[in-house]
């Protein structure tokens, strides 16, 4: 079965910050596949902009190399690579002076899309939304895609939401979160809306409690420097696993439209209980052989920053009063593997007795690797051994079930920059969205400043830390395990 690509109409696109290691590695081998789908076709100008001194030819021959690197250029798709670098541009701009500015709006055309990639410096991001409107850029047909983090705390982040306004509607802003982009992700939610089967099972009454995890095995690597001042709850917890949280907890939206979906996961952020000193752990990963530890990777032997944190969280209203929701996240763990688990509760009575054991339905969706979905169910042990249960997965492998070509999933990137051609806001995340997780991440980390306390040290190569474990054990709980 051949995927059905439909192709955006003709539009203009400026990555700020297109020399960049987001750039090179993500938007523009993103927008390479699109093409090579045939996805991106016609009068479409891809225009890099940065303070670097290059001209046209510089730009492709860096973007060749990006593309060489990161975007799979295989020996077949050397002609589409000559024709995707001819819509290639490139202006040399300060976000910050004049250089730059008049240039470029001399290349945007009337008429068409016209959309402005923030991938530079979130300090920036109010540099170019007033530059773009004073250049006259910032029009009815234009948008601008904005990077995370987006803000720091809930003050920083209502100032950049104050500061887009003045020359942007809300309409206009497309806040990233990658993880919205993944395949899996949508598709929680085609599960639970496109299915009878979950949804009456889907709340207090069936299901014990929800795990999610997103685990890196990777540390903070060459960002040590933004790392050490944001943490794992700042740059993973109040986006991403905030995200996921409210797409697995939200009410069904009226329609899959982008206010209706935004509008049940800003209710599910607003129902957030605070959470309580002891439901919350965080972690500094320590040395391993020849990997240094926290401190020493990001240069600040006295840092208190978090490079783990597990917390329990509780959502008050009707569907989840009474089901936990632990989320984790970590650098430096087992594996590189992210999910989300869905663990129903007991059969309300055995008739197979105690000898069978406890047998739970979980279903796991997958982010990463190996996106997929799965359905763990209790059978009879083939055998002639009497009536013994085992817990065995009808795997939902999306290779499977849909041929190898559907099952080859767009980059999250392709599909939310081919949305913002689109002008489709629903996997971007609005500015009361994005304020409200501040609004409720912010207490938490104000209370470990408070509290002066260290992260708790744990092995690299572990789970994270032993409280973490605890914070399940004290439950009669257990987290999955980690495993790729
Ligand atoms: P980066 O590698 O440091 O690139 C920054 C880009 O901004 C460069 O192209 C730089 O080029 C340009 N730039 C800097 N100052 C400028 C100015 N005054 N005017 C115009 N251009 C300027 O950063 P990055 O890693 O690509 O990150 C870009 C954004 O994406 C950040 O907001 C980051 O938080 C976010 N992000 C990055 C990643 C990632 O994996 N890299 C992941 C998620 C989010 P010149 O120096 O030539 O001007």
């Amino acid at each position: 079965m051949a995927s059905r690509v439909i192709p955006v109409d003709p539009f203009d696109l400026v990555i700020f910050g297109g020399t960049g290691d987001l750039a090179r590695r993500k938007i523009l081998p993103a927008l390479f596949r699109r093409f090579v789908a045939g996805q991106i076709e016609g009068d479409v100008r891809l225009i890099g902009a940065a303070r670097s001194e290059m001209d046209r030819d510089g730009y492709r021959t860096m973007v060749r190399a990006a593309i060489a690197e990161f975007g799979g250029e295989e020996e077949g798709r050397k002609k589409d690579l000559a024709a995707f670098l001819e819509m290639l541009d490139f202006v040399t701009i300060d976000a910050r002076g004049t250089t730059g500015w008049a240039e470029l709006a001399g290349k945007m055309r009337p008429g068409r899309i016209q959309a402005f990639y923030f991938s530079v410096a979130p300090v920036l991001f109010g540099d170019l939304a007033k530059r773009l409107h004073k250049h006259g850029m910032a029009n009815q047909a234009s948008r601008i895609v904005v990077e995370k983090p987006f803000g720091r705390d809930l003050e920083t982040a209502r100032d950049l939401n104050r500061v887009l306004a003045r020359h942007f509607e809300e309409r206009q802003i497309y806040r990233i979160d990658h993880y919205l982009g993944k395949e899996t992700v949508q598709n929680l939610m085609a599960i639970r809306f496109g299915n009878v089967l979950f949804e009456p099972l889907w709340n207090s009454q069936y299901v014990d409690h929800i795990q999610i995890t997103v685990a890196e095995s990777v540390g903070v690597g060459g960002r040590g420097d933004y790392y050490d001042r944001s943490g794992a709850m700042r740059d993973m917890v109040q986006n991403h696993l905030m995200q996921l949280l409210c797409l697995i907890a939200m009410e069904p939206p009226a329609k899959f439209d982008p206010d209706a979906v935004r509008d049940e996961k800003l209710k599910v952020i607003r129902a957030l209980d605070p959470v309580k000193a002891t439901d919350v752990v965080r972690g500094q990963y320590e040395a391993h052989e020849d990997r240094p530890d926290y401190r020493t990777q990001v240069d600040n032997p006295d840092s208190l920053t978090e490079s783990f944190v597990a917390l329990k969280v509780h959502i008050s209203n009707w569907r989840w009063a009474g089901t936990p929701f632990y989320l984790r996240t970590g650098k430096r763990l087992r594996e590189r593997a992210s999910e989300i688990a869905v663990v129903f509760k007991d059969a309300p009575h055995s008739i197979f007795g105690a000898d069978a054991g406890r047998h739970r339905n979980i279903l796991t969706i997958r982010l990463q690797p190996n996106e997929g979905i799965e359905l763990g169910v209790t059978i009879k042990e083939p055998g002639p051994g009497g009536m013994r249960l085992i817990d065995v997965p009808l795997d939902m492998t999306f290779a499977e079930a849909l041929g190898p070509e559907e099952a080859d999933f767009p980059d999250a990137y392709e599909r939310l920059i081919m949305d913002v051609i689109r002008g489709n806001q629903t996997l971007f995340m609005r500015g009361d969205e994005v304020e409200a997780a501040w609004a409720w991440t912010d207490p938490i980390i104000a209370g470990w400043a408070e509290s002066g306390g260290a992260p708790l040290p744990y092995a690299s190569g572990s789970s994270g830390p032993d409280d973490a474990l605890m914070l399940m054990h004290r439950d009669g709980r257990r987290w999955r395990e980690i495993k790729p």
